[in-house]
């Protein structure tokens, strides 16, 4: 089980992992933290992240990039027509009406719908977290803007399921980054005292959110929410381009915005002199070579230029502050502290508008990129069973009023009643209770469109089916669960009949809750009893499931009081049994299953693709660095190691590789490159191995000449009666000599033979061979020389002099042969009379 957590930003993309050690943000194969958020299409592959980035000049048409704010959104949204017009790259309606991208990829043009887009760069993500925690990995937190609608979260989702995530939860940034803030804090109120909070505001690439956030020990609970989706980094990305194309304009007269790949070159540069001016106040020039018609361009801009340009943005800042203040009523002294992330609340114009709307310093503690994918890991290793984390229980919020309405079955009128109101606690389950005698609908939307950042306020259908009335003909109690789950998303989770059986005395059953006559248009919602006691429910379901329910009634839309207190008449007798109802949904968007699975599968042969594409690459690479390499040394240290024919033949070759690779083998399958390389090393090897024995030759039989040494050196001490060696038996030290004679002989004739070689000749003896003689002498001789003396006790009166070392003699033999197996020294041998040797 993997604990991995994603930050999918517009721009860029974090992965954090945990590890015994913690929670650590990993990097990726460029050895980068950041993952551009970008995925580039080509004839052949896929390009995701650092390397699709690196296209966005040179195929800018098939570089897609900026997609995120794209999910769950018809291509007729405005959001999408108005992207559509200054993005380089094309949209296209997908069969469903959803918004697709359109790229030519493997030499045609290809349709791939967003979650797929996105599938692909999470494919990237878990990619990284796979190589850095050296296994697969499929359970993981993503983050999501606290202001997406449910058809974006699920588009999300859908997204994961395609990348073969399984995602336990859809984590919304700010929440994320609050989890990263208070999981830490020692200091933490108690629980029953009054709550710290704190505002997080993350100002990102494409858009501001903000929240305020009650923490005590081991808890965290969102109060209310607030943000502007169309303020962020890119917003004064545009206001330097839009600036620079009409100086442009009017010093070159080059028109940027009609060439694409003129426009993406600005907006890179655009972005570089924004962060710039984020750390220096002076003025700062922007240069573009050949950017448009062989022109260079170049101009200037200040800090104080560039905040007079985005007056308009700098406005923006101040309302979500404020609408967070008003949603959680809370004042200005509440607030123990201001914590900014997000890559543009670098920009110090930003900063002080927020600080100033605090009248406080703001804090810098989190880290400002990687903040929510550390949330996201964090949330990941508290819902899994395989990790050990201090308890931290989240409750985050609904961020928009979600209403139900359904037909009345009495006056054929539309009935509707508020089911989440904003900033209910999340997630959490509802129970309502409807009377029916037939199947019904229940249509969800969020009521108050305007606050949406989204054109469609419906959320979906929900058909309650096989509703039969009681046997007695009266309408059945059916009781409806909806909730809004650990992703943020609603959904009517479960439906139930409650049957009234016979009572088990015989008599006419009497239900409780029988309807009065025309309680059938009323729908009676169980809601909160005692907001501690939902706290309490919430934050046990928070930590390893969901929501618990509530059972409470209160009173329908209608305003007709239902009484929750069981009637009077109440007979205790009365059985009823619950049968679950099927529930048909038709959700806003909802990729249907089989898509879903189509999507699964080509994105598992886009991946099996790329692998193939990058093994062929390499091939073609391993034959590009072999003919370079030994191009190199084919006239440095291997010149003597070939003759001369041999030489030339091969430096031909090896040209006529290079001009190949250029022009016929530029574009080959695996297996030619494969091939060819094979070719090379059959004419390249035994050059290399006839150098590389050279290298490694005197070693070995320096090496065996030691261990002759050695063994020899025992023998003439054995002969001269050496006490140190007098427990040694004559046969034995005997086998040594001969052992030792036979290799010495061996090596004197090997030896002899090799210098009258030329280095352009293979070698008489391979250092292979002269290693295998020297363990062969080793495993003969060693045990013998090495046998241990006995001990002797010794006398009383040396036992004070043992304490000062070993006495003379009663050690074994200070020849310690190191064992060439294991590459031990051998001590050096300066006394005894040795047989010369040749030693090369
Ligand atoms: P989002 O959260 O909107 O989905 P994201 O997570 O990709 O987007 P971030 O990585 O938080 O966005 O921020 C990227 C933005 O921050 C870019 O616009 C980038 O130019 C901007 N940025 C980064 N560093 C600086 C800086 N020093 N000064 C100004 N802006 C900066
Ligand atoms: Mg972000």
């Amino acid at each position: 089980m993997s604990v991995v957590g994603f930050d999918v930003g517009f721009q860029s993309c974090y992965v954090a992992v945990a590890r015994a050690g913690g929670i650590e943000t990993v990097a990726n194969e460029y050895s980068d933290r950041c993952t551009p958020s970008f995925v580039s299409f080509g004839p052949r592959n896929r390009s995701i992240g650092a390397a699709a980035k690196s296209q966005v000049v040179t195929n800018c048409k098939n570089t897609v990039q900026g997609f995120k704010r794209l999910h769950g959104r018809a291509f007729s949204d405005p959001y999408v027509q108005s992207a559509k017009s200054s993005l380089v790259y094309d949209l296209a309606q997908m069969p469903t009406g959803t918004t697709g991208i359109k790229v030519m990829y493997m030499e045609e043009e290809k349709v791939f719908s967003i979650e797929q887009v996105t599938a692909m760069l999470l494919t990237k993500l878990k990619e990284t977290a796979e190589a850095a925690l050296k296994k697969p990995v499929a359970d993981c937190v993503i983050s999501v803007p606290s202001f997406y609608t449910d058809a974006e979260r699920r588009s999300v989702m859908d997204a994961a399921q395609i990348a073969g995530l399984n995602c336990l939860r859809l984590m919304n940034d700010t929440t994320a980054v609050a989890l990263a803030y208070g999981i830490y804090k020692q200091d933490l109120p108690a629980p029953e005292e009054k709550p710290r909070t704190v505002v997080f505001v993350d100002v990102g690439h494409a858009s501001y959110q903000v929240s305020a956030c009650a923490f005590n020990k081991g808890k965290l609970k969102v109060l209310g929410s607030a943000f502007d989706h169309e303020l962020g980094g890119k917003d004064f990305d545009e206001v330097l381009v839009s600036y620079f194309c009409e100086e442009f304009g009017q010093k070159y007269k080059l028109d940027v915005r009609s060439k694409p790949r003129a426009l993406v070159r600005l907006y890179q540069e655009c972005e570089k002199l924004k962060k710039l001016m984020s750390a220096n106040s002076s003025d700062l020039p922007l240069n573009i070579e050949c950017f448009m018609n062989d022109i260079d361009v170049t101009g200037t801009l200040n800090r104080a230029k560039f905040e007079e340009l985005s007056a308009g943005l700098l406005a923006k800042v101040e309302g979500p502050l404020r609408s967070v203040m008003e949603q959680t009523k809370l004042k200005k002294e509440d607030i123990y502290a201001v914590e900014i992330i997000g890559g543009a609340s670098r920009i110090p114009a930003i900063k002080e508008r927020i600080s100033k709307f605090f009248g406080k310093e703001l804090s810098t503690t989190l880290n400002a990129d990687e903040a929510v994918a550390r949330g996201c890991a964090l949330q990941c290793a508290i819902l899994s069973p395989a990790f050990k984390v201090r308890e931290f229980f989240i409750t985050d919020v609904v961020p928009y009023p979600i209403s139900l309405k359904w037909t009345s079955v009495a006056d054929e009128g539309i009935s509707d009643c508020e089911v989440f109101q904003k900033n209910h606690a999340a997630p959490f389950s509802k129970v309502l209770t409807f009377y029916r005698r037939e199947p019904f609908t229940l249509e969800a939307y969020y009521n108050n469109p305007k606050e949406l950042p989204y054109p469609n306020p419906n959320i979906g259908q929900f058909n309650i089916q096989k509703v039969v009335p009681q046997p007695s003909g009266e309408s059945s109690k059916v009781k409806v669960k909806v909730r809004v789950n650990v992703h943020g998303v609603f959904s009517v989770s479960s439906a139930s009949l409650v049957e009234v059986l016979k009572s088990a005395e015989g008599e006419e059953p009497m239900e409780t809750e029988t309807p009065a006559k025309g309680d059938e248009n009323k729908m009676q919602v169980d809601q909160e009893v005692q907001k501690a006691q939902a706290d309490d429910q919430k934050e046990n379901a928070d930590k390893k499931s969901d929501t618990e329910d509530m059972e409470t009634s209160t009173e329908d839309k209608q305003g007709e009081k239902k009484n929750d207190q069981p009637p009077q008449a109440k007979k205790a007798k009365v059985k009823t049994k619950s049968v679950e109802l099927p529930i048909e949904n038709s959700l806003h968007w909802q990729l249907a299953n089989d898509m879903l699975n189509l999507f699964v599968e080509n994105e598992g042969k886009m991946i099996m693709q790329d692998k193939l594409e990058k093994e062929r690459n390499d091939a073609k690479n391993c034959v590009e660095e072999y003919v370079y390499e030994m191009r190199d040394k084919l006239h440095g240290v291997l010149e003597n190691f070939v003759n001369e024919t041999n030489r030339d033949s091969f430096s031909i070759k090896l040209e006529d590789t290079e001009n190949w690779l250029y022009e016929e083998g530029e574009d080959q399958q695996k297996q030619v490159y494969v091939d060819k390389l094979a070719e090379l090393k059959k004419l390249g090897e035994p050059i290399l191995s006839r150098y590389i024995e050279a290298e490694e030759r005197p070693k070995a039989f320096e090496e065996l000449g030691r261990q002759i040494q050695l063994y020899m050196k025992v023998v003439v001490a054995y002969k001269a009666k050496d006490e140190l060696y007098d427990h040694l038996e004559e046969l034995e030290v005997m086998k040594v000599e001969k052992q030792v004679n036979e290799a010495m002989t061996w090596m004197n004739n090997k030896m002899n033979l090799q210098s009258k070689q030329i280095l352009s000749q293979d070698p008489v003896v391979r250092t292979q061979e002269i290693q295998a003689k020297t363990k062969e002498l080793y495993s003969a001789c060693n045990h013998i020389v090495t046998k241990p003396k006995p001990k002797v006790e010794p006398p009383k009166e040396e036992k004070a002099a043992e304490q000062n070392g070993p006495v003379n003699g009663q050690e074994g033999p200070e020849a310690h042969v190191g064992n060439p197996e294991k590459g031990q020294a051998s001590p050096e041998i300066t006394d005894a009379k040795l047989p010369e040797m040749d030693i090369d």
